[in-house]
């Protein structure tokens, strides 16, 4: 008899944590971190304690209650609090390892915690992206994935034993575990390197897509996901639905052309200092907007950081410049003494960065030069706006999804509090998202036409049922189906 348990991430939009046995093994389908239930406790400036491990997390409910799965040291020091609900690490592996689906921390960030011998099998190019984004992050703990600090953290970086690491194994189109095949596929998200599943065992077949949609620039890749789970006659479907109700849906649906086409018309008419804010992990996005400045003659200046990210997405084998590309420019902060001087740019992943030669810029530069650039900037950037001072006639483009939670109403609030005080409001919303519309997630289910369909990373998976009837199984989280 095969299982599926569903911890997290159900009737909710991420922190996704399924775990499937099939054919004698278990593998763990993402385990993200669920950014509402975290919200539930914690803060900005209210976080889980470091000092206790995972002995917070533990208490209010935020991981699975599960023994042999969590790594080694964090399960000791809280067995050593007297707290052996996780086991005392000495029990066998829980799992034969985690699928990760992509590089979003609702799907990835509570890797994190699990032990380093439960192997994570997902693209060569998730792994970098992640990778890339713990060299430049400073608050670690909750999104350490490749390379975490063993805790107690005793010793400084030169013992020998302070950092462990979780190993990545590469996906390939099929793979063998015993008697179960996975079988692998591309997909298109926000995300480059986003994949979906089949598991075949004894038991039957069951697919898992991850985040997609149908209508990015890689829409063939879900398309031909959905041709090929369909040949396996699949028994259970399991499908997100982020968009099958809320404000996306009621708008006209844009496609990232029309993200261009938008995105082109408002930067041509603008007079000053352009700003385009948009993930850049979303490599789609970032190669619109790299692609419409080099149209209309203006210099793409992206932060350090992001600097970091796009030449490790580069290194990766991705089809995005490098840093070194004659229209890209790399943005200079003010970091600790306040005067650029060299010693305050110490860091290894900056040296990286500056080794490498790009051609940079400081505030001044773009403030005396102010429209022959497109700066790249986001909500935690928004300081650079007291010495970047964009005049009259600037733009302040907002490229990613709009707030649908209460913190993030309150971030918007705050960001448009800047954005009128220099120049910039309103901003245009020129958005297109990464998920799939309504239309295009039921046309994706009666492509793969399954037995079963189960709704997960969803606020309404009520919508399936209109659908499909009978055939959909609504669960709740905690929940066991089997099969
Ligand atoms: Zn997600
Ligand atoms: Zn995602």
């Amino acid at each position: 008899m095969g299982k599926i348990t569903f911890y997290d991430g159900v009737k909710e939009i991420g922190g996704t944590k399924i775990l499937l046995e099939i054919s004698k093994k278990k593998f763990f389908l993402d385990f993200g971190m669920n950014y509402k239930k975290r919200n539930f406790f914690f803060e900005e400036f209210l976080n889980p304690r470091v000092a206790n491990g995972i002995g917070d997390l533990f208490f209010l409910g935020l991981i699975p209650k599960i023994k042999g799965l969590y790594r080694k040291d964090l399960v000791k020091m809280l067995s050593s609090e007297g707290t052996n609900d996780l086991g005392s690490g000495n029990e066998e592996n829980y799992a034969d390892g985690i699928f990760l689906s992509h590089a979003h921390f609702d799907h990835s960030g509570y890797i994190s915690f699990i032990r380093e011998e439960i192997p994570i099998y997902t693209s060569k190019i998730t792994e970098s992206l992640l990778r890339a984004m713990e060299e430049v992050s400073v608050t670690k703990f909750e999104t350490s994935i490749f390379k975490f600090i063993r805790r107690p953290a005793v010793g400084s970086w030169k013992t020998p034993g302070y950092y462990g690491e979780h190993k990545a194994i590469h996906i390939t189109p099929e793979m063998n575990f015993g008697n179960v095949k996975v079988f692998t596929y591309p997909v298109d998200h926000s995300v480059p390197g986003a994949h979906g599943f089949v598991f075949t065992g004894n038991e039957g077949s069951i697919v898992y897509t991850g985040d997609l949609r149908l209508h990015g620039k890689n829409k063939k890749d879900t398309e031909n996901f959905m041709v090929s789970a369909s040949k396996f006659n699949p028994d259970i479907l399991i499908i997100e639905g982020t968009n099958l109700r809320g404000k996306d849906t009621n708008r006209e649906f844009w496609t990232e052309e029309k993200v261009y086409q938008k995105a082109g018309e408002v930067m041509k008419k603008t007079s000053g200092l352009i700003f385009a804010d948009f993930s850049i992990r979303d490599v789609n996005r970032f190669m619109t907007f790299y692609i419409l400045s080099k149209e209309i003659g203006r210099k793409f200046v992206i932060t350090m950081k992001d600097a970091y990210l796009i030449h490790s997405m580069n290194k990766a084998g991705m089809d995005v410049p490098d840093i070194t590309d004659e229209n890209i420019y790399v943005y200079i902060k003010k970091r600790k003494s306040g005067t650029y001087a060299e010693k305050d740019y110490s860091e290894k992943w900056i040296k990286e960065i500056l080794s490498m030669k790009p051609k940079v810029v400081k505030a001044k530069d773009i403030r005396e030069n102010e429209n022959a650039f497109v700066f790249v900037m986001r909500y935690w950037d928004l300081q650079e706006l007291v010495d970047l001072r964009p005049q009259k006639g600037s733009k302040y483009i907002h490229s990613s999804s709009e707030a649908h939670t209460e913190e993030q109403e309150i971030d918007e609030w705050r960001m448009n509090n800047w954005l009128k005080l220099f120049n910039l409001y309103p901003k245009e919303h020129i958005h297109a998202s990464g998920h799939a519309r309504k239309e295009d997630l039921f046309k994706i289910v009666y492509t793969i036409n399954p037995k079963i369909i189960i709704p997960v990373h969803t606020e309404h998976p009520e919508e399936y049922l209109k659908e499909f009837g009978d055939k959909v199984k609504i669960v709740n989280e905690g929940a066991t189906i089997t099969f």
